[in-house]
């Protein structure tokens, strides 16, 4: 071969050569030295971390979550949720404070979400995304939630938000597809990094059945919430009923939570596919509540009350750029510090969730927590305030929460009741959305099975100290 040919095949190979440097030095002069990292922030909607073979649940239904913590992934199984339902907790991870500063929930009285009173989550706080977008980033959203979208106020900053109409709309492979299809179409700029925040939908009702041949859950059919959960919330349901649809509940809530640790596959092999996780990257991964599945009488999630099986979540970090340890009963609301800094807030917040209430009237604001209730986590310890009220449980004693004692003399009550009198406070001066966004996301929320008639009999109260 003559010499110029070589020199001819060379040329294009340099050229690449020449484009990638070029690409390379014109990210470095742009983000000062070092590119900014892909950042995946998942939340897995409804997702109890007792229930994850990742924090010891006796079935294999989150192999996902263990295989990313085989590959180095820092977790913790005691975390705990901003807040009882999908709006307030999602404000939180979206602006690092909590329902006190956001102001954004309501809604969850024992009754469940009677509409009247829901508040989206205002303009005034900047959100993460758009604090991202202004260090450079495109940002993503994609939700398998509805709640998760522009009525809410949950996707101001995102340059590219992709909502579920309803709840199985993006259940299964459908989350997947739909985020390959806005990757491959959506003329993403591979030279800018990517923040792409992704709300797996399928552990939230209504639940798929079960297919033959699982081997460790049986046979089901589809399950809806209601009528059942009216029925056995009230006593109405025998007790061998209540046995088989609380059998059949748990079952169909696992398979739930296995087709969204699948779906947590195929979104990251689906990122990956497209390149965005070949150099640096952030993984943060946990979920916005949990559910109850017949515990105190209480079935599903977005009451006043913060038992255990409702507030704790797993948590999952996993980064190229260095070392972050999580401790195990670290508050999930340090999700907005993981994903726009990949570090720990310091010092850490409190591990502390609450709730708005509707139908609380500025008089009996004096009362702490008139206007919501409140949970705080102190290691073993959970305080929890209620009207004024304060008991506490020895989680370590009792994990079950059944033996309330006093918590008066506790040295973190009075601290719990200031923060009572703060949500009261954000509660009373928060921002009432006009009276056609009002109807809107009511619409919304009833389509989605949130909102009950009045006349629904309440679950029992928590049991007072003895
Ligand atoms: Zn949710």
């Amino acid at each position: 071969m003559r010499d110029s040919q070589k020199a001819k095949r060379f040329v294009p190979v340099l050229g690449a050569l020449a484009v990638a440097l070029a690409v390379f030095i014109s990210l470095k002069s742009r983000y000062g030295g070092g590119v900014p990292p892909t950042v995946i922030f998942v939340v897995m909607d409804t997702l109890r971390a007792d229930r994850t073979s990742l924090c010891g649940y006796e079935h294999p239904i989150t192999p996902k979550l263990e295989e990313l913590v085989e590959r180095g992934a820092t977790f913790a199984c005691n975390s705990h949720s901003p807040s009882t339902w999908t709006l307030p907790s999602h404000a939180t991870f979206f602006t690092g404070l909590g329902p006190e500063d956001h102001q954004a929930g309501s809604g969850g009285n024992t009754k469940g979400m009677t509409w009247g009173s829901v508040t989206p989550l205002g303009p005034r706080l900047p959100t993460l995304a758009e604090e991202m977008a202004a260090r450079g980033y495109q940002t993503l959203l994609l939700s398998g939630n509805p709640v998760v979208g522009e009525r809410m106020g949950l996707t101001r900053g995102f340059d590219h938000a992709v909502v579920a109409r309803s709840y199985p709309e993006m259940h299964d492979h459908r989350l997947a597809d739909r985020l390959k299809l806005i990757l491959q179409y959506l003329a993403l700029d591979p030279d800018r990094p990517l923040f792409a925040f992704i709300n797996i939908a399928d552990p939230h009702a209504p639940w798929r059945g079960i297919p033959k041949g699982l081997g460790f859950l049986p046979a089901r059919p589809p399950m809806m919430i209601d009528p059942g959960r009216a029925r056995f919330e009230s006593g109405e349901m025998g007790e061998e009923e209540a046995e088989a649809w609380l059998s059949h509940l748990s079952d169909v809530y696992d398979y739930s939570v296995l087709r969204a640790d699948r779906s947590l596959t195929q979104v990251l092999e689906a990122l990956e596919a497209e390149g965005w996780l070949d150099a640096e990257y952030r993984l943060v991964i946990t979920s916005d509540h949990g559910e109850y599945l017949g515990e105190h009488r209480l079935v599903e999630h977005g009451r006043p009350y913060f038992y255990e099986p409702v507030t704790r979540v797993p948590l999952l970090y996993l980064s190229t750029e260095g070392e972050v340890r999580l401790p195990d009963d670290v508050p999930s609301i340090v999700v907005h510090s993981l994903a726009r800094d990949g570090v720990l807030p310091e010092p850490l917040p409190s591990g502390l969730a609450s709730v708005f209430r509707k139908g609380s009237e500025r008089s009996s604001v004096a009362v702490p927590c008139s206007s919501s209730s409140a949970a705080l986590w102190l290691r073993a310890s959970k305080l929890v305030a209620n009207r004024g009220e304060i008991v506490r449980f020895d989680l370590a004693s009792d994990p079950t929460e059944e033996h309330p004692l006093p918590a008066g003399n506790h040295p973190a009550a009075a601290k719990l009741l200031e923060y009572c009198r703060a949500l009261d406070r954000a509660y009373a001066s928060r921002p009432v959305p006009d009276a056609e966004l009002s109807e809107a996301l009511s619409a919304q929320l009833k389509a989605l099975g949130y909102l009950r008639d009045d006349d629904e009999p309440p679950p029992p109260q928590p049991s007072k100290p003895h």
